[in-house]
């Protein structure tokens, strides 16, 4: 195949669609570390291949001449090793769709020259090969429907919703009307379509970026868990369930939370048993020093069962006040200890690095 002269743009955009209908893409951040999964290709950090060889890291970036990662095809299978040493997590997620990207756009197995080294390469023509690669990563990554779509015009609502790099994002919101350009509207139709339903889940939704909370709300101006403001429209990864206790339509305990009686009044606000507050509610008083007052401003809004706070208003809640739920730290800290991050499977290591193509 004769080396392009310049990157094709249009055909890095068919490949971006043709990854997000292959690997099913229907919601952001994208998890390339699953998509290599699923593809069953080789996964190897710079640090195993520093004890592998025996070598230092700094050996390892020029022997490949990448900082980041490279791709080596073996004639079957693609093996993508990636600097596991950079502490940026968003660069790791984008080196990895960059290695992704050259996989998608065939160039292991369409340009010759790859085979052996990169160092075969013109600069020039490396230079063509990487820019349509970080073009690829950009738009799987960040989508500029999804950008257009949400209105994100700043780096921190990018980094936010796409866990990319701050200067990802940059180069994101820098590029945003050459993307459009080369986004043909068969291409822009399809993405519209697949990514309706996350679209209008952002919209309507809300993330608290303080205690990571997430909740269908769309008028909540404090966060029912922690009553900051910070709410974002986002759909993220990182985000927390916190428990909740079940509740009725008019946010009545099923259950006393409390003493556990199950046969409670169905008119009443109080456990008959124990005198527990049942209705998770805002509440009309205040916890100040000298005990509890009464405040006129409670909005009576009817709460969820896992809610510290009122939405509208921002006043603790009935359960809240009764000690039926934690500070929201706590839940925060214990299921941040449970969080097992995801162990990277031992790759196909490559034994013998000669004779392999890479990028
Ligand atoms: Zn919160
Ligand atoms: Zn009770
Ligand atoms: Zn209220
Ligand atoms: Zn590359």
């Amino acid at each position: 195949m004769n080396f392009p002269k310049f990157a094709r743009y249009s055909k890095v955009m068919s490949s971006v669609n043709r990854f997000f209908l292959k690997e099913k893409i229907i919601s952001f951040p994208v998890d390339p570390f699953l998509v290599i999964k699923n593809n069953n290709w080789g996964l190897t950090t710079y640090s195993e291949l520093t004890e592998l060889h025996g070598v230092s890291i700094s050996s390892i970036i020029d022997a490949f001449q990448s900082e980041d990662g490279y791709t080596i095809f073996d004639g079957t299978n693609y093996t993508i090793a990636y600097n596991d040493t950079i502490q940026n997590y968003g660069r790791i997620r984008f080196t990895l769709m960059h290695e992704i990207g050259h996989i998608y756009l065939n160039h292991l197995v369409e340009f010759q020259e790859t085979i052996l080294s990169r160092s075969q390469l013109t600069e020039k023509k490396y230079k063509v090969l990487e820019n349509e690669v970080n073009s690829f990563a950009r738009n799987v990554l960040a989508p500029a429907i999804i950008v257009n779509q949400l209105n994100l015009n700043s780096q921190k609502a990018l980094i936010d919703h796409f866990h990319i790099s701050y200067s990802a994002a940059s180069v994101r919101l820098r590029a945003l009307p050459q993307d459009f350009q080369n986004l043909l509207s068969p291409l822009i139709r399809f993405q519209k379509n697949q990514f309706e339903e996350f679209i209008n889940k952002c919209k309507s939704s809300k993330k608290c970026t303080t205690c990571k909370h997430f909740f269908l709300n769309v008028g909540a101006v404090y966060c029912p868990i922690c009553g900051d403001k910070n709410l974002l429209n986002i759909k993220g990864v990182d985000e927390m369930i916190y428990k909740a206790y079940f509740l009725d339509d008019a946010s009545r305990a099923v259950i006393c939370p409390r003493c556990q009686n199950e046969s409670l009044n169905h008119e009443g606000n109080i456990c008959g048993v124990c005198g527990t507050h049942i209705v998770n509610m805002c509440a009309d008083t205040q916890r100040g020093n000298s005990g509890w007052s009464n405040i006129s401003d409670s909005c009576g809004k009817l709460l969820d069962g896992n809610s510290r706070y009122c939405t509208n208003c921002g006043n603790e809640s009935t359960f809240y006040q009764q000690d039926l739920l934690t500070d929201w730290e706590v839940e925060y800290e214990e299921k941040q200890n449970e969080v097992h991050y995801k162990e990277i499977e031992d790759g196909n290591t490559p034994a013998n690095l000669n004779n392999r193509r890479f990028l």
